[in-house]
């Protein structure tokens, strides 16, 4: 029998709002990581605030959860929903550039653009929104901000967090939040959109959101440097800090297992270094000088620097092919077999010292696993992934691998995440390591916004 909130819906709101046929739902339902295969009572998918603002507070009368869902690239499960009383609220219709304000440098986009669309909306304004992930063909605004997402520029621009200025959003009562507006400077108590960054939809489904904008870059150079270790990497990254640090956009860093891996899976990707360095650093400079002057200064630094070799990219497609070499290796690694994801949290200065320790602990701990070390360094971001053999028991290599790291973290004076969040799948890590009054504090908020508890059970708390 159909359940009574699927024919209310169904008699209020347009037929493309809501699907139930299994070949549609079945894509939504198993995450990125191919982790979790959910079912859920049905998708809803509002065209509009309003119809936004409806579905929820019909779930709320009928008390059916619901899991917010935007393009599914989340990377700890918590877009998933995991039960046939569940209702999945996803954002596609909710596609709208709202408003693009070039002179005020803002635009309002709905939850559904993707990352590319509104990075290309700004760009036909002459503007740059920063924010660059590997995902952006499908990451869509109600996830990124969910998420609070990093990505490659960061350490330039900042993440989600710092380019929101506000968010509307529907609240488990039901009620429209309408936070957006366009003020860069705005001190009136409670900053409510920080609050929904990063909250991984359980306190709300946002709908619409006012980023910031910042002016076009005018020119870019990219180089890959080749580094006897960890340590001469961070020696170059304090360099560059001092010499180009206003306009130093990505410093990426990647271990020779991940460059191992890359040769091996995606040998179509050209490898700047033979034989293979111990780690490389991708590192881009942009602004509003143009490539021959950026390049100039890029090729300053690496002279004055102890770099092993070093290649500069010397048009468009090069700079792709060396972007590729960071950007596809995890894609290499889900090829090359089992392994485990770890997007951990340092201060920059301790990174040499914690993959030189992290590794010995993995070789004791987890002999068969490969540590493949790369991410954000710029932005003291590991992804300190282990490749596993085929036949490994990945869960019992999982919990010995998060016993290993996060102690280390701890350690080091860092911390479990640094951009994917915590979703499903970090909950019970959170729960053991971070501060229980934060902990407590966080059910608080949840308990006051959501008393229901009717977003997103069983995510983030
Ligand atoms: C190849 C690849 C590269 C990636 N690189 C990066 C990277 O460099 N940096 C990084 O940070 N992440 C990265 N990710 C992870 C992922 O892309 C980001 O976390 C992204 O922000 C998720 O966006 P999404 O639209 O797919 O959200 P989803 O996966 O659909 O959802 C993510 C979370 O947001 C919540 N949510 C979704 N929509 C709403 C809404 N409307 N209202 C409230 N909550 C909502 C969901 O419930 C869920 O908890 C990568 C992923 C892939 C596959």
């Amino acid at each position: 029998m159909t359940h009574p909130l699927l024919a209310e819906l169904a008699a209020q709101l347009p037929a493309s709002a809501l699907v139930t046929d299994p070949e549609k739902l079945a894509p939504r339902l198993v995450d990125e990581r191919r982790k979790l295969h959910g079912s859920t009572l049905a998708m809803a998918l509002p065209g509009s605030t309003e119809e936004a603002a409806l579905i929820v507070q019909r779930c709320v009368a009928h008390g059916v959860p619901i899991v917010p869902q935007a393009g599914n690239t989340g990377l700890v499960g918590g877009a998933t929903p995991m039960g046939d009383k569940v209702l999945l609220m996803a954002c596609d219709r909710l596609n709208q550039v709202r408003q693009v304000d070039a002179e005020g440098y803002t635009m309002t986009v709905e939850a559904g653009c993707t990352l590319d669309e509104i990075r290309a909306t700004a760009a036909e304004a002459n503007r740059l929104f920063p924010l660059w992930l590997g995902s952006s063909t499908s990451a869509r605004v109600g996830g990124l901000i969910g998420t609070n997402a990093g990505g490659l520029q960061v350490l330039r621009y900042g993440n989600m967090r710092d380019l929101v200025l506000g968010v509307e959003a529907v609240l488990a009562d039901g009620h429209i939040y309408r936070g957006l507006h366009n003020l860069r400077k705005r001190n009136v108590g409670y900053d409510i959109a920080q609050l929904m960054i990063g909250a991984e939809g359980t306190l709300g489904f946002i709908t619409a959101a006012s980023l910031r904008l910042l002016p076009s870059e005018q020119g870019r150079a990219t180089a890959m440097v080749a580094l006897p270790d960890a340590a001469a990497a961070l020696g170059l990254f304090t360099h560059a800090k001092a010499e180009v640090g206003e306009v130093l956009t990505a410093f990426e860093y990647i271990g020779k297992a991940a460059l191992e891996v890359m040769t091996a899976q995606h040998g179509e990707v050209p490898q700047p270094f033979t034989p293979l360095p111990n780690c490389a650093v991708l590192i881009a400079l942009s602004g509003s000088q143009p490539d021959n002057i950026l390049e100039d200064r890029l090729t300053q630094l690496l002279m004055t620097a102890s770099c092993e070799d070093a290649v500069l990219a010397q048009d468009g497609s090069q700079t792709e092919a060396l972007w590729a070499l960071r950007e596809l290796i995890p894609s290499a690694q889900r090829r090359a077999g089992p392994s485990i994801k770890q997007d951990l949290a340092l201060p920059i200065g301790a990174i040499p010292a914690f993959i030189e320790e992290a590794a010995q602990l993995v070789a004791a701990r987890l002999p068969e696993a490969t540590p493949v070390v790369f991410g954000h360094m710029g932005d003291g971001n590991l992804h300190y992934n282990l490749g596993l053999a085929q036949d490994a028991d990945v869960a019992n290599c999982e919990a010995i691998s998060n016993e290993v790291l996060f102690d280390l973290v701890a350690k080091y004076g860092g911390d479990i995440s640094a951009e994917h969040g915590i979703g499903r799948f970090r909950v019970a890590a959170a729960d053991d390591r971070h501060d229980p009054v934060a902990r407590a504090l966080m059910r608080k908020i949840k308990a006051s916004l959501d008393p229901q508890g009717l977003f997103n059970p069983g995510v983030l708390i």
